[in-house]
This record gives C-alpha cells, sequence and structure tokens, in this order.
C-alpha cells in the first residue's frame, strides 16, 4: 500500500508521463500489453476490466470479462533512448469478475505461493536464471523464416574472438545499459558459445521479481535488436549444428537471510535440504518436463552434445545432467537446474520448480545410483504424455489449469510430426 501511495503521488506529478502500460503473460507466457490512460489509470485502477476471450487459452466463456489490476510493487520506467518518451510499466493481476485471484494467471500463482511460502514458514524462493538468445539478421527475422535457407546468423564471433564493435557486441552494449537503466543488477554480458548468441546475466533474487525480469529482459532484447535492424530470438534450438540457447535456473531457499542450501560439511558443500530438493527435482522431471520445455522446438536443444542435457541426474561437473551444482559458498550454494528452455512461461516454471523441490516426493534411490541416467522426454508429445499422467502436477496446478494448459500444448504439439526431422520447420518457428 506504501507502494502504492508512492507511485500513485509520482504518477500525478510527473508530467512527461501519460499512459501506464500494464502487462500479464498467458498460460503460454507471451506477454500481453495494454496502455491506459494516466488519469484514467489513477481514477479507476481498482475497476479496470478486459475482455479475455481474446487472449490464448483465456478462453472460456465466463471468463470473457476478467479484471486487470495493477501490482504497484512492480513499477518500471521504459528508458526514453529506446522505447520513446514517457513510458512507465507495470505487471498485473488478473481478476475474476468477482474480484478473486484467476486461477490461470500463472504470475498471482507464484505470487500467492511466495507469499505463503514467506509468511507461514519464513522461506524465501530465490532464482537467477541465465536466458540465453541469438541476434538474427534483418527484422522480424521469426515471421520471415524460410524453411529451406533457416535463419540468418548475424555475427560468426562465440566465446572466445569477438571484436568490441562487432554487430553482436553492439547489440550486447546497447541491451545491457538499457538493463542498468531498468534496475537490473547486471553481471556479466557475453556473446555465447555459439556464433550469434548472447547472454547477459543479472543478479539473483525473489522468485516473483526475477520471473517479471525474465520478461522484461526478453522485451528490451526484441526493442534492442528491433532498433538496430535486427531481431532477438529466444527458440531453444533455432539452428542446428550448433549450440541451443538454455534458460538455466540456479535456486536456492533461504531463511532469516540463511542460505538453506549450503552446508560445509555436506556432499559438494550443500546441506540435506539441498540434496532432498534435488532428489524431488529428478524424480518428477519427467512429469514437470513440458512446463520447462514447452515447445516443439525445445526438445531439439536437449542434446548433451551441445551442454544441454537430457539426462536425469545431478553432477558437479556433467553439463549433460540435468541438474548441475556449480561451485559455492556460503552465499552462493545452489543448484541450476540446465534443461529448460528460454520460451518457458517463467511464472509457471518457477511454480512448478519451487513447488517440486520443496512438496514433491522423494526418490527411493539418491541420485547418483540412477546409472545409466533415464533420460528426459525426447519430443513434446512424449512430454505431454507424462505431463498428463502425472499425479503430482495434478495436484499443484489444479484439473482446470492442466486442461487449458494441454489444450494448448496439444494445439503445438498436433502441428509437428513426432519425428523432428533435421531441418526446423516453419511450425515450430513461435514467438515467445
Ligand atoms: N547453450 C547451452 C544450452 O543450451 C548452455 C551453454 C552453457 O553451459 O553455458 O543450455
Amino acid at each position: 500500500e506504501e507502494q502504492e501511495r508512492e507511485y500513485r503521488s509520482y504518477l500525478e506529478k510527473e508530467k512527461r508521463i501519460r499512459a501506464v502500460t500494464l502487462c500479464f503473460s498467458d498460460l503460454e507466457g507471451r506477454f500481453h500489453m495494454l496502455d491506459y490512460d494516466k488519469k484514467f489509470l489513477l481514477d479507476s485502477a481498482d475497476n479496470l476490466t478486459f475482455d479475455g476471450s481474446s487472449i490464448r487459452g483465456f478462453t472460456a466463456q465466463h471468463e470473457s470479462d476478467l479484471r486487470i489490476k495493477p501490482d504497484w510493487s512492480s513499477f518500471f520506467w521504459l528508458p526514453t533512448d529506446l522505447f520513446g518518451p514517457g513510458k512507465v510499466i507495470m505487471f498485473a493481476n488478473i481478476l475474476t469478475r468477482e474480484g478473486d485471484q484467476y486461477a490461470s494467471d500463472f504470475r498471482g500463482l507464484l505470487q500467492n505461493f511466495t507469499r505463503d511460502l514467506k509468511a507461514q514458514e519464513g522461506l524465501s524462493a530465490l532464482v537467477a536464471g541465465e536466458v540465453e538468445g541469438f541476434v538474427l539478421a534483418g527484422r522480424n527475422a521469426e515471421q520471415n523464416f524460410d524453411e529451406k535457407d533457416g535463419f540468418q546468423l548475424l555475427s560468426t564471433s562465440g566465446y572466445f574472438h569477438s571484436l568490441p564493435r562487432d554487430p553482436l557486441r553492439q547489440f550486447i552494449d546497447e541491451a545491457s545499459v538499457v538493463q542498468r537503466a531498468m534496475g537490473f543488477k547486471n553481471e556479466k554480458d557475453h556473446p555465447e558459445v555459439a556464433p550469434s548468441q548472447f547472454e547477459m546475466n543479472f543478479s539473483y533474487g525473489e522468485a516473483l521479481r526475477v520471473a517479471d525480469l525474465i520478461q522484461l529482459y526478453k522485451l528490451l532484447c526484441r526493442q534492442v535488436a528491433s532498433n538496430l535492424g535486427m531481431t532477438a530470438c529466444f527458440l531453444p534450438k533455432p539452428v542446428m549444428g550448433i549450440n541451443g540457447s538454455g534458460m538455466h535456473i540456479n535456486m536456492s531457499v533461504a531463511k532469516n537471510g540463511k542460505n538453506l542450501f549450503y552446508d560445509k560439511a555436506g556432499k559438494e558443500q550443500l546441506s540435506t535440504f539441498a540434496h532432498d530438493f534435488i532428489s524431488r527435482t529428478l524424480n518428477h522431471a519427467q512429469e514437470i518436463c513440458l512446463v520447462l520445455n514447452a515447445s516443439v522446438n525445445a526438445y531439439r536443444r536437449l542434446d548433451p552434445h551441445f551442454e544441454a542435457p537430457n539426462q536425469i541426474k545431478v553432477s558437479a561437473i556433467d553439463r549433460g545432467s540435468m541438474v548441475r551444482i556449480p561451485v559455492g559458498n556460503e552465499k552462493t550454494a545452489r543448484m541450476e537446474v540446465r534443461s529448460v528452455g528460454p520460451d518457458a512461461n517463467p511464472y509457471l516454471l518457477l511454480y512448478v520448480l519451487f513447488k517440486t523441490g520443496l512438496h514433491g516426493e522423494l526418490s527411493s534411490v539418491s541420485a547418483t545410483e540412477h546409472e545409466p541416467a533415464s533420460l528426459l522426454p525426447g519430443t513434446i508429445q512424449e512430454a505431454i504424455a507424462l505431463f498428463e499422467s502425472g499425479d503430482f502436477v495434478k495436484k499443484i496446478l489444479g484439473k482446470e489449469n492442466i486442461e487449458k494448459y494441454l489444450a494448448c500444448k496439444k494445439q503445438v504439439a498436433s502441428r509437428s510430426p513426432s519425428d523432428l526431422g533435421t531441418l526446423v520447420k516453419t511450425s515450430e518457428v513461435t514467438y515467445h
């Protein structure tokens, strides 16, 4: 409420702002933005409605009138140089006609879950996301995709050899300036292993905030690239034969500022709490895979030859394992989930990963005993079947959400043969 007062008076005073963007994400994580006149928003913030039936997945009859309510704790300036003058953006909660939290607003789901976790158990769900992407030649490269020619990369540089003014570097430089201006705590920006691939890391934080930042990261990358006549692309595997893009999720849990994942004397310096968290993640890996890898294209990426794991195991070194334990200390001890594509819905993803790690069932065998490790599903069709028969996902998401999410994913899958073949197909080039 204090934040609401503060930002309200700021909006009233700040003459340069004429409109306020409210944003939310659909079931699959696509970002939607509505611009409200500032005065109208200030007068009616508690009584805004919109037509949900035009949003994919929010389609049931009784959902055609939904409420949208700004979350004043998620207020961001959109830097003028990039987006034009006087723009601010806030994330919004989606409510039913009656004013209750709308069950398929996954941001709200994550928000309520992490709020309860803090209130009831004093736990903070902490996350750092490492979102990789490609810059492609030309604007709207996804819309202009040609199956035979594939995507045109824009730069030959990778990790070790890139000139400071290479187009990829130019993109990274501009995007990182915008990140800083928006309040990301930047850590390190660099060309990734594949040509024309980037990664711009920012600080870890509370799960909800990081999920919001992931959505803004993609938005700003797209806008920066577009202003430079390029396209920023977050498909997991846009080009065959080279590394794809991951969204590695680093997770830990803290209580009163103390990292519960750390134990100096523990295996890999992780606590029993952390090892159990990992064990539950691996135990449910099959049925939650669809949430981590939510597109046809994501299954092309899961190939350990390209540092993208398909093995359900944990390792301190092997990047072909689904879960890695990075070197850490008291503050940074964490697990890294590597089998996530950048086109996953970050809210649903973090909700499911924390729910699984905290409340899933422990595996009866220790992770290292799974030798050889079992594998993640190889196609979206297999992942759908595992999700559909999973008892645990049903328990944590509820029947209605499961049905809606499955309907979206079955539609995606129906456009693709279960044998992926060697060429990326137009039907899998989606925009997230
Ligand atoms: N690009 C790789 C992936 O698809 C990851 C590379 C790395 O380990 O940083 O997950």
